[in-house]
């Protein structure tokens, strides 16, 4: 994990190892996409975890993938697609960033 920024308005992550299922592909990825730093299904604040042997374990981070979380109703999100873990179909808000 690499350049991870949480702001107000949107989540964004330089790279990540995030998870095959539903990430494309268990290797690093770069140029994730932004997403708005809101959850679709409970309006709560994202953080990220992760603590892939690879990148170094990052002390407090519980996954082993890199993905977005829901601060209030835990729903975990990727940090590629932003497709909800779970099958809920849920998916995070693409953000558009201000040049
Ligand atoms: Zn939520």
């Amino acid at each position: 994990m690499t350049d991870l920024e949480i702001t107000d308005e949107y989540v964004h992550v330089g790279s990540a190892y995030p998870t095959s299922s539903y990430d494309g592909g268990y290797f690093r990825h770069y140029d994730c996409p932004y997403f708005v730093n809101r959850c679709p299904h409970c309006g709560g604040r994202l953080g990220f975890e992760q603590a892939d042997p690879a990148n170094g374990v990052i002390p407090g981070f519980t996954s082993i993938e890199g993905m977005y979380y829901c601060l209030w109703c835990d729903m975990d999100f990727s940090c590629i697609s932003g497709a909800e873990h779970g099958n809920t179909g849920y998916f995070l808000t693409p953000y558009i960033p201000r040049k």
